[in-house]
């Protein structure tokens, strides 16, 4: 999920990576290491932490013009020393360094087991090394192990690699992941992300997936994923620096809306295992599921609006009773707890300081704590029960959207494994709901398609003062999260209401345009919430609509109908959001303001 670097060529390697290393620091990372051939073995030294203090540990001490370099975002095994990359075969004759996920580590480590191989880590990533170790001792050949090792890793990955016995090589090969080869004077590069080479050559070769690299300081050379040699062209890199930080996109928001569709696939491959889930590794089985009696879901910020969205979903599918609280206020409230609840912790940062204490409360009365959490080994993760750890990656922009929408990813499966292991579903309904998970991803794809519709719009709304979200049910729930984007970047005043209090109250504030968007896929709901709509309408709001295909509700009255693809209705929060972050950050565009660092907000709210 991280930074990944090769170099081959005439000057000493450490250097060149350590500065390539800091070029990616601004992604976050929480370990760093570099492997170096000096000619005859390869040298490692890695550590948990920060690349400086990396620099001091290999202090000008590991020689040698061929190396690789990586920065890591765990996501299997906490942050440490050990489980830092790059890591080894138990020769040392197969260094690598991984981006991503071995989605089917664990079939892998028991096959090496049975070939005699010891795990060392508690990464994924060892079975792959020891994986093209396996291969390369039984070919002799780089190129043979990795068409071999890509036959049977399952995944997203690019692994950048040494071999001991080939001391002026590195490979390389990717799929779902970036990386991109570059060629220099006497030397070339490879990277997960072009702003780490940048300074030394713009001259790059863009890989695809399952194709592999070989780098000599002279020779740039690619093969497809059968060893087969390939011709691809060179391209010339024209961004700047800032720029390539951010893979081309204006703003790191614009860069992590789009990477919701792999994070959402990546943190549903992360438990779906033959056909089914398993979430064994959240110590829920079916038993044990079965004993919840209640569910007190605790959040923060967007990730309480994930929960938000998730108090219907478990209730519709499991019947067991849901609380949604705000960890703020929960760790405050003296309420009676129920000693067989579950309490569901969602926090991307897994630090967020109300919702730790809130876990702790509910820990010392005795109720199991499960963690919804996108930093491995964070507090949150370490102090739970158990943990469900999202794969949406490091984010930068503090206005969260890929972190937010695995949340609820992880959300939805814990809701229908829990009615399956309740008996709320039979089996055709269960494969039902998986489908519809598993489809997700090309939708929010294609919605993303639409998003110049969406800039024309927030065009409109540029010197907005105000704006309200409508919903009912999971709808409303989109409403709070759409509502905070708008807030939070754009500073417009917004707010999100569950459209039945409209006329309790908040439809006095109704002006001649302003701007009302309504949540509707609730198809239950549609009448109630177009009644809603249409008193706003009559006060002279403009009516912006995101409905689902085929809906016709309200069509000819709104002002602006956003179609969002056909789904599952339980599941329509992922897809309903798209335009409602796009809508925010094109009016924070709009409005020249910076998006990714918002006036006086942080990412990780680390104080109450
Ligand atoms: N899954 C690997 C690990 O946890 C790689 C993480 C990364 O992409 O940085 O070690």
């Amino acid at each position: 999920m991280c930074g990944i670097l090769g170099y081959t060529g005439h000057r000493e390697s450490a250097e060149i990576l350590l500065n390539g290393l800091e070029k990616l620091e601004y992604r976050g990372y929480d370990s760093a290491g570099l492997a170096v051939n000096d000619g005859e073995n390869i040298n490692v030294i890695k550590n948990k932490g920060r690349i400086k203090s990396l620099r001091e540990k290999i202090n000008n001490n590991l020689p040698g013009t061929c190396g690789i370099g990586h920065t890591r975002w765990a996501t299997h095994g906490e942050p440490s020393d050990t489980n830092a990359h790059p890591l080894w075969s138990d020769d040392k004759s197969v260094v690598a360094v991984h981006n991503g996920i071995v989605e089917n580590y664990k079939e892998l480590k028991s096959f090496l087991g049975e070939n005699g191989y010891k795990f060392y880590s508690q990464t994924d990533t060892e079975a792959a090394v020891k994986l093209l170790d396996y291969f390369y001792k039984r070919t002799k050949s780089p190129l043979n192990a990795i068409t071999e090792a890509i036959k049977k890793i399952e995944g997203s990955y690019c692994f950048v690699i040494l071999f001991k016995d080939f001391p002026d090589e590195v490979w390389g090969v990717r799929k779902d992941l970036p990386l991109i080869a570059g060629q220099g004077k006497d030397e070339s590069f490879l990277a997960s992300d072009v702003s780490a080479i940048l300074q030394d050559t713009r001259q790059v070769y863009y890989l695809d997936n399952f194709e592999i690299v070989r780098l000599k300081k002279n020779d740039v050379r690619f093969f497809d994923e059968t060893g087969h040699a390939k011709y691809k062209k060179l391209s010339t890199v024209t961004w700047d620096s800032q720029a390539a930080e951010r893979g081309g996109f204006e703003h790191f928001m614009m860069k992590e809306i789009h990477e919701q569709a792999r994070a959402v696939k990546d943190t549903f491959r992360s438990v779906f295992k033959n056909g089914e889930f398993d979430l064994s590794e959240c110590n829920l089985d079916d038993e044990s599921i079965r004993k919840i009696s209640q569910i007190y879901v605790i959040a923060c910020g967007s990730a309480y609006h994930a929960g938000y969205a998730a108090q219907y979903i478990l209730e519709d599918l499991t019947g067991i009773p849901v609380r949604i609280e705000l960890a703020s206020e929960f760790r405050y409230r003296k309420m009676p707890l129920d000693k067989s609840a579950l309490a569901i912790i969602i926090s991307q940062s897994g630090e967020t300081a109300d919702t730790l204490a809130a876990m702790r409360l509910a820990k010392n009365h005795g109720i199991k704590t499960l963690a919804i959490v996108n930093v491995v080994g964070s507090t949150i993760a370490r102090e739970a029960d158990s943990v469900f750890y999202t794969l949406a990656g490091p984010e930068i922009a503090v206005a969260t959207t890929k972190a937010y929408s695995s949340q609820l990813i992880a959300c939805y499966i814990l809701a229908v494994q829990f009615a399956r292991a309740k008996n709320m579903i039979d089996e055709a309904k269960y494969k039902y709901f998986i489908d519809e998970i598993q489809k997700l991803p090309g939708k929010i794809d294609e919605i993303l398609d639409e998003k110049e519709r969406i800039r024309e719009l927030a065009e409109k709304f540029v010197d907005s003062q105000n704006a309200f979200y409508l919903g009912r049910n999971i709808d409303y729930a989109v409403a709070m999260e759409g509502s905070l984007k708008m807030k939070e970047i754009s500073y417009v005043h917004s707010e999100a209401i569950a459209a039945g209090e409209m006329k309790h109250g908040p439809i006095s504030l109704i002006e001649r345009g302003m701007l009302v968007t309504g949540i509707m896929t609730q198809k239950n709901l549609l009448p109630k919430i177009a009644s809603n709509m249409l008193e706003a309408k009559s006060r002279g709001a403009f009516l912006l609509c995101i409905m689902m295909r085929g809906s016709e509700v309200l069509k000819d009255e709104a002002d602006f109908v956003f179609q969002i693809p056909e789904t599952e209705e339980l599941f329509a929060a992922t897809l309903a959001v798209i335009p409602l972050q796009l809508l925010g950050y094109y009016v924070a565009v709009a409005r020249k303001l910076d998006v990714d660092k918002p006036r006086n907000l942080a990412k990780s709210v680390t104080v109450e």
